[in-house]
Protein backbone atom coordinates (compact mmCIF):
# COMPACT_ATOMS: atom_id res chain seq x y z
CA UNK A 1 0.00 0.00 0.00
CA UNK A 2 1.36 3.55 -0.58
CA UNK A 3 1.89 5.02 2.55
CA UNK A 4 1.73 8.79 1.92
CA UNK A 5 -1.02 9.18 4.41
CA UNK A 6 -3.09 12.44 5.57
CA UNK A 7 -4.46 11.17 9.10
CA UNK A 8 -5.22 7.28 10.06
CA UNK A 9 -8.80 5.64 10.45
CA UNK A 10 -9.16 3.23 13.49
CA UNK A 11 -11.14 -0.27 13.45
CA UNK A 12 -13.06 -1.01 16.24
CA UNK A 13 -15.03 -4.56 16.82
CA UNK A 14 -18.74 -3.72 16.95
CA UNK A 15 -19.47 -6.33 19.27
CA UNK A 16 -17.24 -5.23 21.93
CA UNK A 17 -15.83 -1.73 21.21
CA UNK A 18 -11.92 -3.22 21.00
CA UNK A 19 -9.86 -0.90 18.84
CA UNK A 20 -8.68 -3.62 16.25
CA UNK A 21 -6.07 -1.62 14.63
CA UNK A 22 -5.78 1.54 12.83
CA UNK A 23 -5.01 2.22 8.79
CA UNK A 24 -4.11 5.46 6.69
CA UNK A 25 -6.42 7.50 5.44
CA UNK A 26 -4.79 8.23 1.79
CA UNK A 27 -4.37 11.74 0.60
CA UNK A 28 -4.82 12.49 -2.89
CA UNK A 29 -1.39 12.24 -4.02
CA UNK A 30 -0.91 8.59 -2.07
CA UNK A 31 -4.27 8.05 -4.26
CA UNK A 32 -3.05 9.15 -7.10
CA UNK A 33 0.36 7.14 -6.57
CA UNK A 34 -1.33 3.89 -6.47
CA UNK A 35 -3.62 4.64 -10.08
CA UNK A 36 -0.06 5.42 -11.57
CA UNK A 37 1.49 1.97 -10.67
CA UNK A 38 -1.76 0.34 -11.37
CA UNK A 39 -1.78 1.51 -15.01
CA UNK A 40 1.57 0.22 -14.89
CA UNK A 41 1.07 -3.03 -14.58
CA UNK A 42 -2.08 -2.92 -16.50
CA UNK A 43 0.93 -2.14 -19.11
CA UNK A 44 2.36 -5.87 -19.01
CA UNK A 45 -0.33 -7.30 -17.14
CA UNK A 46 -2.63 -7.20 -20.10
CA UNK A 47 -0.71 -8.92 -22.55
CA UNK A 48 -0.57 -12.02 -19.90
CA UNK A 49 -2.18 -15.50 -21.31
CA UNK A 50 -5.55 -16.46 -20.24
CA UNK A 51 -3.27 -19.40 -18.45
CA UNK A 52 -1.04 -17.80 -16.74
CA UNK A 53 -3.75 -15.28 -15.44
CA UNK A 54 -5.69 -18.75 -14.33
CA UNK A 55 -2.87 -19.97 -13.02
CA UNK A 56 -2.77 -16.95 -10.62
CA UNK A 57 -5.97 -16.78 -9.30
CA UNK A 58 -6.20 -20.87 -8.65
CA UNK A 59 -3.20 -19.95 -6.57
CA UNK A 60 -5.03 -17.20 -4.65
CA UNK A 61 -7.47 -20.20 -4.23
CA UNK A 62 -5.02 -22.31 -2.51
CA UNK A 63 -3.92 -19.08 -0.26
CA UNK A 64 -7.95 -17.94 0.73
CA UNK A 65 -7.92 -22.01 1.63
CA UNK A 66 -4.84 -21.66 3.82
CA UNK A 67 -6.18 -18.80 5.25
CA UNK A 68 -9.48 -19.27 6.01
CA UNK A 69 -10.08 -19.41 9.22
CA UNK A 70 -8.06 -16.30 9.76
CA UNK A 71 -10.37 -14.33 7.02
CA UNK A 72 -13.12 -15.27 8.71
CA UNK A 73 -12.31 -14.67 12.02
CA UNK A 74 -10.89 -11.23 11.28
CA UNK A 75 -14.25 -10.50 9.34
CA UNK A 76 -16.32 -11.89 12.31
CA UNK A 77 -14.27 -9.28 14.29
CA UNK A 78 -14.21 -6.40 12.16
CA UNK A 79 -17.66 -5.73 11.16
CA UNK A 80 -19.45 -8.61 13.85
CA UNK A 81 -21.04 -10.94 11.84
CA UNK A 82 -21.26 -14.56 13.38
CA UNK A 83 -18.17 -16.68 12.73
CA UNK A 84 -20.97 -19.19 10.15
CA UNK A 85 -22.05 -16.28 8.19
CA UNK A 86 -18.14 -15.25 7.41
CA UNK A 87 -17.64 -18.90 6.08
CA UNK A 88 -20.87 -19.18 4.39
CA UNK A 89 -21.14 -15.48 3.15
CA UNK A 90 -17.80 -14.59 2.24
CA UNK A 91 -15.42 -17.28 2.23
CA UNK A 92 -17.53 -19.72 -0.26
CA UNK A 93 -18.46 -17.02 -2.57
CA UNK A 94 -14.65 -16.03 -2.83
CA UNK A 95 -13.39 -19.64 -3.24
CA UNK A 96 -16.21 -20.52 -5.69
CA UNK A 97 -15.13 -17.20 -7.62
CA UNK A 98 -11.65 -18.13 -8.35
CA UNK A 99 -12.65 -21.41 -9.75
CA UNK A 100 -15.47 -20.30 -11.70
CA UNK A 101 -13.42 -17.24 -13.35
CA UNK A 102 -10.58 -19.00 -13.88
CA UNK A 103 -12.59 -22.06 -15.78
CA UNK A 104 -14.90 -19.54 -18.02
CA UNK A 105 -13.42 -16.32 -18.30
CA UNK A 106 -11.79 -17.07 -21.36
CA UNK A 107 -14.27 -19.17 -22.89
CA UNK A 108 -16.96 -16.94 -22.37
CA UNK A 109 -15.11 -14.02 -23.71
CA UNK A 110 -13.56 -15.65 -26.97
CA UNK A 111 -13.86 -13.73 -30.44
CA UNK A 112 -17.27 -13.79 -32.28
CA UNK A 113 -17.51 -13.96 -35.77
CA UNK A 114 -20.10 -12.20 -37.26
CA UNK A 115 -21.49 -12.69 -40.90
CA UNK A 116 -23.14 -10.31 -42.64
CA UNK A 117 -27.00 -10.79 -43.59
CA UNK A 118 -27.45 -7.94 -46.20
CA UNK A 119 -25.98 -9.49 -49.84
CA UNK A 120 -24.08 -5.57 -50.80
CA UNK A 121 -22.11 -6.56 -47.49
CA UNK A 122 -21.54 -10.48 -48.47
CA UNK A 123 -17.62 -9.25 -48.54
CA UNK A 124 -17.11 -8.26 -44.97
CA UNK A 125 -16.62 -10.19 -42.09
CA UNK A 126 -16.58 -8.80 -38.48
CA UNK A 127 -15.03 -10.11 -35.17
CA UNK A 128 -16.29 -8.95 -31.67
CA UNK A 129 -13.24 -9.10 -29.54
CA UNK A 130 -13.39 -8.22 -25.71
CA UNK A 131 -10.50 -6.42 -24.26
CA UNK A 132 -9.28 -5.90 -21.03
CA UNK A 133 -10.24 -1.60 -19.96
CA UNK A 134 -7.27 -0.95 -17.74
CA UNK A 135 -7.20 -0.21 -14.20
CA UNK A 136 -10.76 -0.32 -12.24
CA UNK A 137 -11.33 1.38 -9.00
CA UNK A 138 -13.48 -0.37 -6.67
CA UNK A 139 -15.33 0.89 -3.80
CA UNK A 140 -16.67 -1.57 -1.30
CA UNK A 141 -18.50 -1.36 1.43
CA UNK A 142 -18.61 -2.83 5.57
CA UNK A 143 -21.33 -5.78 5.14
CA UNK A 144 -19.96 -7.84 3.17
CA UNK A 145 -16.29 -6.88 3.28
CA UNK A 146 -14.18 -9.47 2.09
CA UNK A 147 -16.63 -11.36 -0.53
CA UNK A 148 -17.73 -8.27 -2.30
CA UNK A 149 -14.38 -6.78 -3.17
CA UNK A 150 -13.22 -10.38 -3.78
CA UNK A 151 -15.25 -11.46 -6.39
CA UNK A 152 -15.07 -7.76 -7.75
CA UNK A 153 -11.33 -8.19 -8.23
CA UNK A 154 -11.11 -11.69 -9.19
CA UNK A 155 -13.19 -10.96 -12.43
CA UNK A 156 -11.21 -7.88 -12.76
CA UNK A 157 -7.91 -9.46 -13.02
CA UNK A 158 -9.27 -12.32 -14.88
CA UNK A 159 -10.28 -10.50 -17.64
CA UNK A 160 -6.69 -8.25 -17.67
CA UNK A 161 -7.64 -5.57 -15.54
CA UNK A 162 -5.82 -3.96 -12.84
CA UNK A 163 -7.30 -2.70 -9.90
CA UNK A 164 -7.32 -0.08 -6.88
CA UNK A 165 -9.92 -1.08 -4.31
CA UNK A 166 -10.97 1.43 -1.78
CA UNK A 167 -12.50 -0.57 1.13
CA UNK A 168 -14.83 1.15 3.68
CA UNK A 169 -13.41 2.87 6.49
CA UNK A 170 -15.16 0.35 8.75
CA UNK A 171 -13.19 -2.39 7.51
CA UNK A 172 -9.83 -1.09 6.83
CA UNK A 173 -8.21 -4.65 8.16
CA UNK A 174 -9.72 -6.81 6.04
CA UNK A 175 -8.58 -4.39 2.42
CA UNK A 176 -5.02 -4.82 3.94
CA UNK A 177 -5.41 -8.68 4.28
CA UNK A 178 -6.93 -8.70 0.48
CA UNK A 179 -3.85 -7.42 -0.56
CA UNK A 180 -1.70 -9.34 1.02
CA UNK A 181 -3.50 -12.12 -0.50
CA UNK A 182 -3.01 -11.78 -4.08
CA UNK A 183 0.62 -10.48 -3.01
CA UNK A 184 1.33 -14.39 -1.52
CA UNK A 185 -0.30 -16.24 -4.30
CA UNK A 186 1.96 -14.36 -6.82
CA UNK A 187 0.50 -11.43 -7.95
CA UNK A 188 2.68 -9.14 -10.06
CA UNK A 189 2.95 -5.54 -7.81
CA UNK A 190 0.28 -3.22 -8.89
CA UNK A 191 -2.17 -5.57 -10.20
CA UNK A 192 -4.33 -5.33 -6.43
CA UNK A 193 -3.73 -2.37 -4.84
CA UNK A 194 -5.49 -1.63 -1.54
CA UNK A 195 -5.74 2.01 -0.46
CA UNK A 196 -7.78 2.40 2.72
CA UNK A 197 -9.27 5.85 3.98
CA UNK A 198 -12.37 7.45 4.25
CA UNK A 199 -15.17 8.30 1.79
CA UNK A 200 -12.34 11.18 1.23
CA UNK A 201 -10.09 8.76 -0.10
CA UNK A 202 -13.06 7.30 -2.40
CA UNK A 203 -13.65 10.68 -3.73
CA UNK A 204 -9.97 11.22 -4.77
CA UNK A 205 -10.22 7.96 -5.97
CA UNK A 206 -13.04 9.19 -8.50
CA UNK A 207 -11.37 11.83 -9.56
CA UNK A 208 -7.93 9.77 -11.19
CA UNK A 209 -7.68 8.24 -14.44
CA UNK A 210 -9.71 5.32 -13.90
CA UNK A 211 -10.80 2.96 -17.11
CA UNK A 212 -14.09 1.46 -15.16
CA UNK A 213 -15.37 2.54 -11.58
CA UNK A 214 -16.99 -0.22 -9.61
CA UNK A 215 -19.44 1.00 -6.57
CA UNK A 216 -21.56 -0.97 -3.86
CA UNK A 217 -22.69 1.04 -1.22
CA UNK A 218 -25.61 3.38 -0.38
CA UNK A 219 -27.58 5.33 -2.87
CA UNK A 220 -26.31 8.65 -1.68
CA UNK A 221 -23.06 7.53 -1.93
CA UNK A 222 -23.60 6.31 -5.28
CA UNK A 223 -25.43 8.71 -6.88
CA UNK A 224 -22.31 11.04 -5.54
CA UNK A 225 -20.06 8.84 -7.01
CA UNK A 226 -21.49 8.81 -10.22
CA UNK A 227 -21.41 12.92 -10.12
CA UNK A 228 -17.77 12.75 -9.30
CA UNK A 229 -16.87 10.12 -12.12
CA UNK A 230 -18.54 12.42 -14.19
CA UNK A 231 -16.68 15.11 -14.60
CA UNK A 232 -13.82 12.77 -16.24
CA UNK A 233 -16.46 10.93 -18.02
CA UNK A 234 -15.31 7.57 -16.28
CA UNK A 235 -17.92 4.68 -16.33
CA UNK A 236 -19.30 3.34 -13.31
CA UNK A 237 -21.27 0.27 -12.25
CA UNK A 238 -23.70 0.85 -9.13
CA UNK A 239 -24.75 -1.71 -6.62
CA UNK A 240 -27.01 -0.03 -4.01
CA UNK A 241 -29.46 -0.63 -1.56
CA UNK A 242 -32.73 -2.22 -1.11
CA UNK A 243 -35.95 -2.65 0.53
CA UNK A 244 -36.42 -6.05 -0.83
CA UNK A 245 -40.31 -7.41 -0.49
CA UNK A 246 -41.06 -11.15 0.28
CA UNK A 247 -44.78 -12.24 -1.12
CA UNK A 248 -46.48 -15.01 0.96
CA UNK A 249 -49.47 -17.06 -1.16
CA UNK A 250 -51.75 -18.69 0.96
CA UNK A 251 -50.62 -22.04 0.31
CA UNK A 252 -46.78 -21.28 1.77
CA UNK A 253 -46.33 -24.28 4.20
CA UNK A 254 -46.40 -22.11 7.23
CA UNK A 255 -42.97 -23.25 9.88
CA UNK A 256 -40.61 -23.85 6.74
CA UNK A 257 -41.90 -20.22 5.15
CA UNK A 258 -41.69 -18.40 8.87
CA UNK A 259 -38.09 -20.07 8.70
CA UNK A 260 -37.18 -18.72 5.65
CA UNK A 261 -38.58 -15.36 6.63
CA UNK A 262 -36.93 -15.22 9.71
CA UNK A 263 -33.45 -16.26 8.35
CA UNK A 264 -34.20 -13.63 5.46
CA UNK A 265 -34.52 -10.66 7.34
CA UNK A 266 -31.89 -11.37 9.81
CA UNK A 267 -28.90 -12.78 8.51
CA UNK A 268 -25.95 -10.28 9.19
CA UNK A 269 -28.21 -8.87 11.48
CA UNK A 270 -29.78 -7.52 8.28
CA UNK A 271 -27.37 -5.39 7.31
CA UNK A 272 -27.73 -7.00 3.87
CA UNK A 273 -28.61 -5.47 0.71
CA UNK A 274 -31.21 -8.05 -0.11
CA UNK A 275 -32.09 -8.80 3.47
CA UNK A 276 -36.28 -9.23 3.87
CA UNK A 277 -37.07 -5.70 4.68
CA UNK A 278 -40.91 -6.23 4.11
CA UNK A 279 -43.23 -8.90 4.09
CA UNK A 280 -47.06 -9.11 2.05
CA UNK A 281 -49.12 -11.84 3.36
CA UNK A 282 -51.97 -13.06 1.26
CA UNK A 283 -54.56 -13.71 4.08
CA UNK A 284 -55.34 -17.06 4.62
CA UNK A 285 -56.66 -19.21 7.57
CA UNK A 286 -52.36 -19.66 8.12
CA UNK A 287 -51.75 -15.90 8.68
CA UNK A 288 -51.88 -15.67 12.42
CA UNK A 289 -50.19 -19.10 12.84
CA UNK A 290 -47.73 -17.51 10.46
CA UNK A 291 -46.90 -14.76 11.94
CA UNK A 292 -46.42 -16.63 15.57
CA UNK A 293 -44.56 -18.91 14.37
CA UNK A 294 -42.22 -16.47 12.98
CA UNK A 295 -42.48 -14.54 16.59
CA UNK A 296 -40.91 -17.90 18.28
CA UNK A 297 -38.46 -18.54 15.71
CA UNK A 298 -37.32 -14.92 16.52
CA UNK A 299 -37.28 -14.73 20.00
CA UNK A 300 -35.77 -18.14 19.83
CA UNK A 301 -32.18 -16.01 18.48
CA UNK A 302 -29.12 -15.63 20.56
CA UNK A 303 -27.32 -12.22 19.86
CA UNK A 304 -23.78 -12.06 20.43
CA UNK A 305 -20.27 -11.49 19.69
CA UNK A 306 -19.42 -13.29 16.18
CA UNK A 307 -16.59 -15.45 17.24
CA UNK A 308 -18.85 -17.11 19.96
CA UNK A 309 -20.43 -20.45 19.43
CA UNK A 310 -23.56 -20.26 19.58
CA UNK A 311 -24.56 -17.20 18.20
CA UNK A 312 -27.31 -16.11 15.45
CA UNK A 313 -27.07 -12.28 15.34
CA UNK A 314 -24.24 -10.15 15.66
CA UNK A 315 -24.37 -6.81 16.66
CA UNK A 316 -25.11 -3.69 13.92
CA UNK A 317 -22.25 -2.30 12.96
CA UNK A 318 -22.20 1.28 14.81
CA UNK A 319 -24.27 3.83 16.53
CA UNK A 320 -25.18 5.48 13.76
CA UNK A 321 -26.84 3.21 12.31
CA UNK A 322 -27.98 1.81 15.83
CA UNK A 323 -29.94 5.08 15.79
CA UNK A 324 -31.49 5.25 12.43
CA UNK A 325 -33.10 1.83 13.22
CA UNK A 326 -34.16 2.90 16.41
CA UNK A 327 -35.79 5.99 14.66
CA UNK A 328 -37.43 3.83 12.18
CA UNK A 329 -39.02 1.30 14.63
CA UNK A 330 -40.02 4.13 17.19
CA UNK A 331 -41.70 5.91 14.32
CA UNK A 332 -43.73 3.47 13.40
CA UNK A 333 -44.99 2.73 16.56
CA UNK A 334 -46.08 6.06 17.17
CA UNK A 335 -48.00 5.83 14.13
CA UNK A 336 -49.65 2.59 14.72
CA UNK A 337 -47.51 -0.12 14.52
CA UNK A 338 -47.68 -2.81 16.89
CA UNK A 339 -44.23 -4.27 17.77
CA UNK A 340 -45.09 -8.34 17.82
CA UNK A 341 -41.19 -8.84 19.44
CA UNK A 342 -37.84 -7.08 19.90
CA UNK A 343 -38.24 -3.68 19.18
CA UNK A 344 -35.52 -2.00 21.25
CA UNK A 345 -31.57 -1.96 21.96
CA UNK A 346 -29.91 -3.85 23.72
CA UNK A 347 -28.03 -2.16 26.40
CA UNK A 348 -26.95 -5.00 28.60
CA UNK A 349 -24.80 -6.19 26.12
CA UNK A 350 -21.67 -4.44 25.46
CA UNK A 351 -21.50 -3.28 21.43
CA UNK A 352 -24.32 -1.73 18.99
CA UNK A 353 -26.77 -4.66 19.52
CA UNK A 354 -30.38 -4.35 18.63
CA UNK A 355 -33.17 -7.13 18.74
CA UNK A 356 -34.31 -8.53 16.10
CA UNK A 357 -38.11 -6.68 15.45
CA UNK A 358 -41.42 -8.07 13.91
CA UNK A 359 -43.66 -5.42 13.13
CA UNK A 360 -47.59 -5.85 12.00
CA UNK A 361 -49.92 -2.76 11.46
CA UNK A 362 -47.24 -1.37 9.00
CA UNK A 363 -48.53 0.41 5.74
CA UNK A 364 -46.49 2.93 2.91
CA UNK A 365 -46.83 5.91 4.67
CA UNK A 366 -43.93 4.60 7.63
CA UNK A 367 -40.18 4.96 6.95
CA UNK A 368 -39.83 1.48 7.68
CA UNK A 369 -41.63 0.21 4.71
CA UNK A 370 -39.93 2.48 2.38
CA UNK A 371 -36.56 3.52 3.39
CA UNK A 372 -33.59 0.85 3.55
CA UNK A 373 -33.56 0.02 7.66
CA UNK A 374 -30.39 -1.63 7.56
CA UNK A 375 -31.25 -3.84 10.62
CA UNK A 376 -33.04 -6.60 12.12
CA UNK A 377 -36.70 -5.21 11.65
CA UNK A 378 -38.95 -7.29 9.69
CA UNK A 379 -42.37 -5.32 9.17
CA UNK A 380 -45.12 -7.51 8.43
CA UNK A 381 -48.39 -6.37 5.95
CA UNK A 382 -51.55 -8.35 5.30
CA UNK A 383 -53.22 -8.29 2.24
CA UNK A 384 -56.13 -9.21 0.69
CA UNK A 385 -55.01 -10.39 -2.86
CA UNK A 386 -51.95 -11.24 -4.70
CA UNK A 387 -52.51 -8.39 -6.92
CA UNK A 388 -52.22 -6.03 -3.97
CA UNK A 389 -49.08 -7.67 -3.02
CA UNK A 390 -47.22 -7.32 -6.13
CA UNK A 391 -48.79 -3.88 -6.21
CA UNK A 392 -47.42 -3.16 -3.23
CA UNK A 393 -44.37 -5.17 -3.85
CA UNK A 394 -43.57 -2.48 -7.00
CA UNK A 395 -44.68 0.58 -4.80
CA UNK A 396 -40.61 1.25 -3.89
CA UNK A 397 -38.10 3.33 -5.35
CA UNK A 398 -35.59 0.62 -4.91
CA UNK A 399 -35.64 -2.55 -7.09
CA UNK A 400 -32.61 -5.00 -6.19
CA UNK A 401 -34.69 -8.51 -5.22
CA UNK A 402 -38.13 -9.67 -3.92
CA UNK A 403 -39.09 -13.55 -3.13
CA UNK A 404 -42.44 -15.71 -3.34
CA UNK A 405 -43.12 -17.72 -1.40
CA UNK A 406 -45.66 -20.50 -2.40
CA UNK A 407 -46.27 -24.21 -3.58
CA UNK A 408 -47.25 -23.32 -6.91
CA UNK A 409 -44.13 -22.64 -9.00
CA UNK A 410 -45.59 -21.67 -12.17
CA UNK A 411 -47.66 -19.09 -10.62
CA UNK A 412 -44.28 -17.69 -8.52
CA UNK A 413 -42.82 -17.13 -12.12
CA UNK A 414 -45.82 -15.55 -13.47
CA UNK A 415 -45.29 -13.07 -10.71
CA UNK A 416 -42.27 -13.12 -10.64
CA UNK A 417 -41.88 -11.63 -14.38
CA UNK A 418 -43.99 -8.87 -12.96
CA UNK A 419 -41.57 -7.58 -9.82
CA UNK A 420 -39.40 -4.63 -10.74
CA UNK A 421 -36.29 -6.33 -9.61
CA UNK A 422 -33.05 -7.61 -10.57
CA UNK A 423 -33.39 -11.13 -8.89
CA UNK A 424 -36.70 -12.90 -8.23
CA UNK A 425 -35.95 -16.27 -5.47
CA UNK A 426 -38.80 -18.17 -5.49
CA UNK A 427 -38.89 -20.25 -1.88
CA UNK A 428 -35.65 -18.88 -0.58
CA UNK A 429 -33.63 -15.43 -0.49
CA UNK A 430 -30.43 -13.58 -0.64
CA UNK A 431 -28.31 -16.88 -1.93
CA UNK A 432 -27.42 -16.00 -5.12
CA UNK A 433 -25.22 -12.85 -4.27
CA UNK A 434 -22.28 -15.58 -3.57
CA UNK A 435 -22.67 -17.85 -6.96
CA UNK A 436 -20.59 -16.34 -9.40
CA UNK A 437 -22.19 -18.03 -12.36
CA UNK A 438 -25.64 -16.06 -11.51
CA UNK A 439 -25.48 -11.96 -12.50
CA UNK A 440 -26.26 -10.04 -9.04
CA UNK A 441 -27.59 -6.09 -9.69
CA UNK A 442 -30.73 -3.73 -9.46
CA UNK A 443 -33.23 -1.55 -10.91
CA UNK A 444 -34.66 2.18 -10.27
CA UNK A 445 -32.29 3.11 -6.57
CA UNK A 446 -30.50 -0.22 -6.15
CA UNK A 447 -28.68 0.83 -9.38
CA UNK A 448 -27.78 -0.49 -12.65
CA UNK A 449 -25.08 -2.46 -14.57
CA UNK A 450 -24.24 -6.58 -13.79
CA UNK A 451 -21.64 -8.13 -11.71
CA UNK A 452 -20.47 -11.86 -11.38
CA UNK A 453 -21.35 -13.89 -14.59
CA UNK A 454 -20.99 -13.63 -17.90
CA UNK A 455 -22.87 -10.23 -17.72
CA UNK A 456 -20.06 -9.16 -15.21
CA UNK A 457 -17.40 -10.21 -17.59
CA UNK A 458 -18.82 -7.85 -19.96
CA UNK A 459 -18.97 -5.07 -17.75
CA UNK A 460 -15.13 -5.08 -17.05
CA UNK A 461 -14.21 -5.49 -20.55
CA UNK A 462 -14.12 -3.25 -24.06
CA UNK A 463 -16.28 -4.58 -27.00
CA UNK A 464 -14.50 -4.18 -29.96
CA UNK A 465 -15.31 -4.69 -33.15
CA UNK A 466 -12.98 -4.95 -36.42
CA UNK A 467 -14.82 -5.54 -39.98
CA UNK A 468 -12.80 -7.05 -42.35
CA UNK A 469 -13.76 -6.40 -46.25
CA UNK A 470 -12.21 -9.04 -48.55
CA UNK A 471 -12.67 -7.54 -51.63
CA UNK A 472 -10.01 -5.39 -51.59
CA UNK A 473 -10.16 -3.04 -54.88
CA UNK A 474 -14.10 -2.75 -55.73
CA UNK A 475 -15.59 0.30 -55.18
CA UNK A 476 -18.35 0.62 -53.03
CA UNK A 477 -21.63 1.10 -54.16
CA UNK A 478 -22.04 4.02 -51.31
CA UNK A 479 -18.86 5.88 -52.09
CA UNK A 480 -18.37 8.90 -54.47
CA UNK A 481 -19.11 10.01 -56.77
CA UNK A 482 -22.36 9.47 -56.01
CA UNK A 483 -23.99 11.14 -59.91
CA UNK A 484 -27.45 10.94 -60.72
CA UNK A 485 -28.55 7.47 -60.54
CA UNK A 486 -27.58 6.63 -57.36
CA UNK A 487 -30.89 7.28 -55.43
CA UNK A 488 -32.57 5.27 -57.53
CA UNK A 489 -29.85 2.72 -57.02
CA UNK A 490 -30.70 3.31 -53.47
CA UNK A 491 -34.43 3.03 -53.63
CA UNK A 492 -34.14 -0.57 -55.80
CA UNK A 493 -31.95 -1.68 -53.34
CA UNK A 494 -34.42 -1.20 -50.48
CA UNK A 495 -37.43 -2.52 -52.31
CA UNK A 496 -35.14 -5.68 -53.23
CA UNK A 497 -34.09 -6.59 -49.52
CA UNK A 498 -37.04 -5.52 -47.57
CA UNK A 499 -40.44 -5.79 -50.41
CA UNK A 500 -43.01 -7.74 -51.25
CA UNK A 501 -42.18 -10.20 -54.04
CA UNK A 502 -43.07 -8.17 -57.11
CA UNK A 503 -41.85 -5.81 -55.85
CA UNK A 504 -38.45 -7.49 -55.23
CA UNK A 505 -38.62 -8.30 -58.79
CA UNK A 506 -39.16 -4.57 -59.80
CA UNK A 507 -36.27 -3.53 -57.10
CA UNK A 508 -33.93 -5.93 -59.15
CA UNK A 509 -34.66 -4.91 -62.68
CA UNK A 510 -34.49 -1.39 -61.45
CA UNK A 511 -31.25 -2.10 -59.29
CA UNK A 512 -29.57 -3.51 -62.40
CA UNK A 513 -30.47 -0.96 -64.69
CA UNK A 514 -29.41 1.68 -62.01
CA UNK A 515 -26.09 0.03 -61.70
CA UNK A 516 -24.62 -0.23 -65.06
CA UNK A 517 -26.45 3.06 -65.90
CA UNK A 518 -24.28 4.71 -63.32
CA UNK A 519 -21.01 3.04 -64.16
CA UNK A 520 -21.57 4.94 -67.90
CA UNK A 521 -21.82 8.08 -66.30
P1 LIG B 1 -21.69 3.91 1.93
O1 LIG B 1 -22.32 4.43 0.70
O2 LIG B 1 -21.72 4.75 3.14
O3 LIG B 1 -20.14 3.58 1.66
C1 LIG B 1 -19.71 2.62 0.74
C2 LIG B 1 -18.28 2.92 0.33
O4 LIG B 1 -18.26 4.12 -0.41
C3 LIG B 1 -17.32 3.14 1.48
O5 LIG B 1 -16.07 2.61 1.13
C4 LIG B 1 -17.24 4.67 1.59
O6 LIG B 1 -16.04 5.14 2.13
C5 LIG B 1 -17.35 5.06 0.13
N1 LIG B 1 -17.97 6.36 -0.13
C6 LIG B 1 -19.06 6.91 0.46
N2 LIG B 1 -19.33 8.11 -0.09
C7 LIG B 1 -18.43 8.31 -1.07
C8 LIG B 1 -18.19 9.36 -2.00
N3 LIG B 1 -18.95 10.46 -2.03
N4 LIG B 1 -17.17 9.22 -2.88
C9 LIG B 1 -16.40 8.11 -2.88
N5 LIG B 1 -16.55 7.10 -2.00
C10 LIG B 1 -17.56 7.20 -1.11
O7 LIG B 1 -22.34 2.47 2.21
P2 LIG B 1 -22.06 1.48 3.42
O8 LIG B 1 -22.74 1.98 4.64
O9 LIG B 1 -20.63 1.13 3.50
O10 LIG B 1 -22.82 0.16 2.89
C11 LIG B 1 -24.17 -0.09 3.09
C12 LIG B 1 -24.95 0.18 1.83
O11 LIG B 1 -24.45 -0.60 0.76
C13 LIG B 1 -26.41 -0.23 1.98
O12 LIG B 1 -27.22 0.74 1.37
C14 LIG B 1 -26.46 -1.55 1.22
O13 LIG B 1 -27.75 -1.88 0.76
C15 LIG B 1 -25.50 -1.29 0.10
N6 LIG B 1 -25.01 -2.55 -0.47
C16 LIG B 1 -25.42 -2.88 -1.72
C17 LIG B 1 -25.01 -4.10 -2.26
C18 LIG B 1 -25.46 -4.54 -3.64
O14 LIG B 1 -24.91 -5.51 -4.15
N7 LIG B 1 -26.45 -3.90 -4.25
C19 LIG B 1 -24.18 -4.94 -1.53
C20 LIG B 1 -23.79 -4.54 -0.26
C21 LIG B 1 -24.20 -3.33 0.26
Amino acid sequence: MAVDQASTIKSFNPATGELLGEAPCLNADAVQAAVDKAWSAFEQWQLLDYSKRRKLILALHKVLRKHADEIAKLVSQEVGKPLFESYTGELTGSLDACIWFAENTEKALKDQIIGMTNPLLASKQSIITFEPMGVVGIISPWNYPFAIPMMAIIMSVMVGNTVVLKPSEKCPLIGIKIEELFAEAGFPEGVVTVITGDRTTGQHLCQTSLAKLLFTGSAEGGSKVMAQAAKTLTPVGLELGGKDAAIILPDAPVEWTAKGLVWGAFTNCGQACASIERVYIVKSKNTDKLISYMMSLTEELKLGDGLAPGTDIGPVIDEGQLAKIEKQVNEARNMGATVVCGGKRRNDLSGHFYEPTILTGVDHSMDVMTQETFGPVLPVMVVDTEDEAIELANDSEYGLSASIWTKNLTNAEDIARDLEVGTVFINDGLFSFTCPQLPWGGLKKSGFGRTHSYFGLLDLVNIKHITIDSAGGANRLWWYPYGKSRIEVAKAGADLLHGSVPNKVKGLINFVVNSIWRSKE
